[in-house]
């Protein structure tokens, strides 16, 4: 299981897929097998031998200040989906938190980066034919501007998912609809950066002089620091997205900040550098602040 430790803040990533699956060649048509192999530091974590995207869903486990939060919530078990690769999934979600010390009482809060179906969907489970939210503890986060958008038409080309995974949130009355920036702890904050969706989030902690930022789909591959122009179909706003992706990346160059990528392979993480005219993700050795 994967750590990493930013000041006091534990974060443990919980992997639901890891795959060169079909659905990473379509969350960003631009990225073409012969220009990936042609940006060399994809490889061997990034991209397979024959320039296939390597990605990731999985869920974030961060323990700040005696709050224990998860950041995005994945596919879930027994959603029915379009996507094959995400249809009636049966994982191992709940055995693997509880078992990093995370069972689904304890949690106090849940943030989702955005109200995308691979974001929302361990907000709830099955119990007897009904979707019930999985952390009955907790409260749930989600962007104001994404509950109001999906909430105007829930049933998306990808199905009604917020019918299994965010109205029984809603309904059961765990959900605070919260506006960035809004602050989840003394060390855990969570920022505007829209496009991907209308309201979506980032997260950004910092303890004890270090500093992380969970990136949620504001890019979906580590290609696209090199590449901000290329962009994902999924993106509900084309060119707030682009300018959000390109100030992330300027913003976040050449500084001491561990980018963690919501699909990025493993290792998920590292530094944003600048090599020649242009950015890469260093995955091993912080840069110099
Ligand atoms: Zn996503």
């Amino acid at each position: 299981m994967q750590t990493w430790q930013i000041g006091e803040v534990r974060i443990t990533r919980i992997i639901e897929t890891e795959d060169t699956a079909m659905t990473a060649q379509i969350m960003l048509p631009e990225a073409r097998p012969d220009r990936l192999l042609a940006i060399d530091w994809l490889r061997p974590h990034f991209i397979d031998a024959r320039g296939n995207l390597i990605s990731s869903i999985f869920s974030l486990l961060v323990e700040s200040q005696g709050k224990r939060l998860v950041i995005d919530t994945c596919l879930g078990n027994d959603k029915p989906r379009a996507v094959p690769d995400w249809n009636e999934r049966q994982g191992r979600f709940l055995e693997e938190i509880a078992a990093a010390g995370f069972p689904r009482e304890s949690v106090d809060f849940v943030v989702c980066t955005h109200l995308h179906p691979d974001h929302v969907g361990w907000n709830t489970l099955l119990v007897d034919g009904a979707w019930v939210p999985t952390f009955p503890n907790a409260r749930y986060l989600f962007s104001q501007a994404d509950w109001d958008w999906l909430d105007q038409a829930p049933v998306t080309p990808l199905g009604d998912y917020c019918g299994d995974s965010v109205r029984p949130v809603m309904d059961a009355g765990l959900a605070q609809l919260i506006t960035p920036d809004y602050s989840v702890t003394g060390e855990v904050r969570l920022v505007s950066t829209p496009g991907h969706s209308p309201g979506h989030l980032s997260v950004e902690i910092n303890s004890a002089g270090s500093r992380a930022v969970i990136t949620g789909d504001l890019m979906h591959h580590p290609c696209q620091i090199a590449r901000p122009q290329w962009s994902s179909p999924f993106d509900f706003d084309p060119s707030k997205a682009l300018a959000t992706r390109q100030q992330f990346v300027t913003d976040h160059s050449d500084v001491p900040v561990l980018v963690i990528g919501t699909h990025f392979a493993t290792p998920a993480a590292g530094y944003i550098v600048t090599h020649g005219d242009e950015q890469r993700l260093q995955v091993d050795v912080e840069p110099e602040s």
